[in-house]
């Protein structure tokens, strides 16, 4: 790990999956070696919910029950973030798009500034739902709790809490939206030659090691500018 500092080229990362499947935790990761923004819509809106703007509002509802917050006003959120100076060297987007037409405005947000390169991460259904039952977050900074952080927040202390949308039966509707919603997503990138999928059923360390293994295999082909 951070051998791709301060050299890095151009890397505009979609990572793609089901809830659960690892996405936050590895985009954090290449997030930090490779030194690129990463922008995790769900962290955008529940930092919106926690602070009680118009946004986090407009979204809570929504997000409790395990639906998708509207394509316009993600499309919205992404792009704002997108045009900020820190992601023009690249960046990781995490939960989003999410939908087909997310997808397509992503295509028309990140024209001319390069290819997306998407990594698809698999896991059981059945896998998901024993992770997501004993997923952590801190409830002060929502971060997502390491294996080893017992009782508290390795970052700021604040105490750790079950997500309010880990809960069995609003899971079970946040996959079967993933399964109507942004599992089309896959056959939508998997003709492009920078889609790659990775075995997410397997240790984070194994699937980081594979994911950079995929990175590096795409930068040799030459698909980061
Ligand atoms: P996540 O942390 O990615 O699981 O996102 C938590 C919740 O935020 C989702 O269940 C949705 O309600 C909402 N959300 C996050 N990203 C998106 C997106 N790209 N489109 C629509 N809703 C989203």
């Amino acid at each position: 790990m951070g051998s791709h500092q301060g050299s890095s080229p151009r890397l505009n990362l979609v990572m793609l999956g089901p809830p659960g499947a690892g996405k936050g935790t590895q985009a954090e990761r290449i997030s930090r070696t490779r030194q690129l923004p990463k922008i995790s819509t769900g962290d955008i809106l529940r930092e919106a919910v926690h602070d009680r703007t118009s946004l986090g509002c407009a979204a809570k509802e929504e997000m409790e029950a395990g639906h998708l917050v509207s394509d316009d006003v993600m499309i919205g959120i992404v792009q704002e973030r997108l045009e900020r100076a820190d992601a023009r060297k690249g960046f990781v987007l995490d939960g989003f798009p999410r939908t087909i037409v997310q997808a397509n405005a992503l295509d028309r947000l990140v024209n001319g500034r390069g290819p997306l390169v998407v990594l698809d991460i698999v896991v059981p259904e059945e896998v998901l739902v024993r992770r997501l039952a004993s997923r952590r977050i801190c409830g002060d900074c929502g971060s997502n709790a390491a294996v080893d952080w017992l009782v508290a927040c390795g970052k700021c202390g604040g105490k750790l809490v079950a997500r309010v949308d880990d809960g069995v039966a609003i899971v079970r509707e946040r996959l079967g939206v993933y399964q109507r919603q942004t599992k089309p997503l896959v056959e939508y990138y998997s003709g492009r030659s920078t889609f790659r999928q990775i075995d997410g059923n397997l240790p984070p360390d194994i699937v980081t090691g594979a994911i950079d293994a995929a990175l590096a295999e795409a930068a040799q082909r030459g698909v980061h500018s």
